[in-house]
């Protein structure tokens, strides 16, 4: 029997001795006896060690001496109590001396005092003993080595001590169930949070109770207890975690979290997030609404849109893409606030024609809206709208003692004939609404099949032209203005042609938009005008140059600038050089173009009003800003034979002289027309019947044989 100190011969030995036969039996079981309690000593999980009444080691097992780490071979059946000690002394194992030692052991194992007491060896450890007096004399000492046990009792108490210091001080509420469903563990701020007491909700009570009583203190608003634990269970039992906001009847909203824990149960977090949502719910308004006017913006409307779209059955609606006429000119006029208010009095107005409440309104930035028609039968539906919001936000807008005026221009796409995406209805809405800006302003357009193409053709058509000015791939052509009553050329037009290498002659019909379009204009013009001042510097002085100008470029700013230049350079006195502009111009309010105007007037320079009629022919303009010359347009001369345009041809020609304005009539193809024109007191004439558009060259020819004809005549 390994390590069991014990001294077998000694009881067993003398009971041998004493009989044979029935006494070898007797000596033999209790030789087995004292083999099985040598062996269950030996296998106790405590050090023992039996003393007799001579203090002296009758057995002591291997955990005894593992325990005061004693040297088995001193340490053995025989060896007196003392010794031991100041064997454990030797060993440097006490912490006192064998003396000490002994003074405190005695009383213990001698009953006069609680049989169990602890023991802290030098090295820290503690062990509890207990001595146990025998009948016959000696005792029996028990020790167990309690060390680690007392460490992980003492870190368990610093760990609750820790959790209750988390619990009380956590910002949230906290509450704990246990795996039967029972609250265990409530923190004061979930009290406080609540601002209920701890009777309310004493531990024990469960989930359900919990929610019915928040619901019986007017707490929580309407909710369903039932469905509310069977939804917690559910979740529990998928070990998520799971939160829900709460609302509670005081307005603040609560977040609550809850997560199963390892051992079973679940916690429970309570956190006033009322702030934080309030804040996130801010955020997102924002980040989908146009600050200035509070509309929902481009990314709130692809949204809606999609989602409209995405409807299993999505049912037919109208895209309608909308940009401001001349809102750039309330602007510059009245400044950016007076341009703030506009949009958002227009944005108000949308808001106002649009009828049902699933449609939207949303701005897209800068003068740009859009809408979302929903619940159209037909494509008539949408036009009543588009209809309504010209009507609407063309009325005047008066505020602050000032008025201001603005148009509005739609292109229209409907789902699902112009496309079953968002994509494609945006951009076919757009490509409507640039066709309907480039036929004028203030219409609507609806999307047709082939604009696509168109669009593609325009913005080729504009690249080509980006290049075309440096190629020096642009001309001028002449057309003579007769003075119907004296007979003779007294001037001509300037007309500006194309010569593409790839597209052959290109009319201005066909790229001026374009070269407006994307702010060549400005250069061109500026070209076109030097070069028509060169060559009529070199015609006879009674010669007058016109030439066309855009608005584009008077908006530009330095157009005042340029014209004194090219007059400079050519020498051509201003009073020779005719600037036609159109009615568009003298729409526009802002100070730069009536300034410009003005100081150009002021140096001599005369102004035509080109394409009278065609316009709003508002005689409101010609009372703002006083013109030299209008020219009638050569629809009214077209159709002169009949009365109506007769008559207001007429008109034009008696306002004319009335306000000492000259009246020039544009393409006059025949003599029919020419007569007409002179029995009406019409000043001049320009067509193809006097000439067509032609070269310098050509004029200063007829110039010469004119010069001719009257000298021979
Ligand atoms: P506009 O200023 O009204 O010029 C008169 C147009 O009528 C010219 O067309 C001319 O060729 C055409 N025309 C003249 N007589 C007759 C006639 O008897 N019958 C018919 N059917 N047409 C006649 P064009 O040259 O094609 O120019 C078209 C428009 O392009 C001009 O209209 C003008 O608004 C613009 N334009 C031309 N040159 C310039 C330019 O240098 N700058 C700017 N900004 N615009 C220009
Ligand atoms: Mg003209
Ligand atoms: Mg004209």
């Amino acid at each position: 029997m390994p390590g069991a100190h014990i001294k077998t011969g000694s009881i067993a030995g003398k009971r041998r001795a004493a009989s044979i036969g029935p006494a070898r039996r007797i000596a033999e079981e209790l030789r087995a006896q004292n083999e099985r309690f040598a062996a269950a000593v030996e296998n106790m999980s405590h050090g023992l060690c039996m003393f007799d009444a001579d203090e002296r080691v009758i057995i002591c097992n291997r955990n005894y001496i593992d325990i005061f780490s004693l040297d088995a071979k001193v340490v053995k059946p025989g060896i007196r109590f003392f010794d031991i000690l100041q064997h454990s002394v030797d060993i440097g194992i006490a912490a006192q001396s064998a003396g000490e030692l002994y003074a405190i052991r005695k009383p213990y194992i001698d009953g006069a005092k609680p049989s169990t007491y602890e023991e802290i060896l030098s090295d820290g450890r503690i062990i509890v003993i207990s001595h146990r007096p025998i009948a016959v004399g000696g005792w029996v000492s028990i020790y167990e080595d309690v060390t680690e046990q007392r460490r992980a009792e003492q870190e368990l108490k610093e760990q609750h001590r820790r959790f209750d210091a988390a619990l009380a001080n956590m910002s949230q509420g906290l509450l704990m169930y246990d795996a039967n469903g029972r609250m265990i563990v409530r923190n004061k701020r979930f009290l406080e949070l609540f601002n209920i007491t701890a009777a309310d909700f004493p531990l024990g009570t469960t989930h359900g109770d919990a929610l019915e009583r928040l619901l019986e203190l007017g707490i929580y608003t309407e909710l369903d207890v039932d469905s509310e634990v069977a939804k917690a269970e559910a979740s529990l039992k998928a070990t998520k975690m799971h939160s829900t906001y709460r609302q509670l009847t005081d307005g603040r909203t609560v977040l609550v979290v809850r997560q199963t824990m390892r051992g079973g149960g679940w916690v429970a977090t309570f956190e006033d997030v009322t702030e934080r949502r309030r804040v996130e719910e801010r955020m997102t308004h924002l980040a989908h609404h146009d600050t200035l006017t509070n509309l929902p913006n481009r990314s709130m409307f692809r949204e809606k849109l999609d989602q409209a779209l995405g409807e299993a059955k999505a049912k037919p609606l109208a895209i309608l893409s909308l940009d401001l006429d001349r809102f750039k000119a309330v602007n510059d006029t009245f400044g950016h606030p007076a341009g703030d208010w506009l949009l958002k009095c227009v944005a108000k107005r949308l808001q106002h024609a649009v009828r049902s409440s699933k449609d939207v309104v949303a701005r897209f930035g800068g003068d740009e809206f859009a809408i979302i028609q929903s619940g159209i039968k037909n494509a008539a539906d949408a036009e009543k709208l588009a209809k309504r919001i010209v009507e609407m936000v063309g009325k005047p807008y008066r505020g602050k003692g000032r008025e201001m005026h603005v148009g509005v221009s739609l292109g229209i796409a409907l789902y699902p004939g112009d496309g079953d995406d968002a994509d494609t209805l945006l951009t076919n809405a757009d490509m409507a609404l640039y066709r309907g800006k480039s036929e004028g302003r203030n219409v609507y357009r609806f999307f047709e099949a082939g604009m696509d193409a168109r669009m593609r053709e325009r913005r080729a058509l504009e690249a080509d032209l980006e290049g075309a000015l440096s190629k020096r791939e642009f001309e001028l052509d002449f057309q003579p203005i007769l003075d119907i009553g004296s007979g003779r050329i007294v001037g001509a037009e300037a007309l500006m042609r194309w010569r593409s290498p790839s597209r052959g002659l290109v009319s201005p019909e066909n790229f001026i938009a374009a070269a407006e379009e994307t702010g060549l204009i400005v250069q061109l013009g500026d070209w076109a005008l030097r070069k028509a001042c060169n060559v009529a510097a070199n015609w006879p002085r009674n010669m007058r140059m016109a030439v066309n100008v855009s608005p584009a470029q008077i908006k530009s700013g330095g157009f005042a600038r340029s014209v004194i230049s090219a007059l400079a350079f050519s020498g051509l006195s201003a009073d020779r050089l005719e600037l036609e502009i159109t009615e568009t111009v003298m729409m526009d309010e802002s100070d730069t173009v009536l300034k410009t105007m003005s100081q150009l007037r002021g140096l001599g320079v005369r102004i035509a009003l080109d394409d009278f009629g065609t316009g709003y022919s508002s005689l409101g303009y010609l009372r703002r800003f006083p013109v030299d010359k209008i020219k009638i347009d050569r629809s009214f001369i077209r159709d002169l034979d009949k009365r109506d345009t007769a008559a207001i041809v007429r008109t034009v020609i008696g306002l004319g002289a009335e306000l000492g304005i000259i009246v020039t009539a544009e393409g006059v193809e025949t003599e029919a027309q020419l007569d007409t024109l002179r029995k009406a007191g019409c000043g001049e004439a320009q067509g193809y019947l006097i000439g067509v558009p032609t070269k310098a060259a050509d004029i200063s020819r007829l110039l010469r044989s004119q010069a001719l004809l009257r000298q021979s005549g």
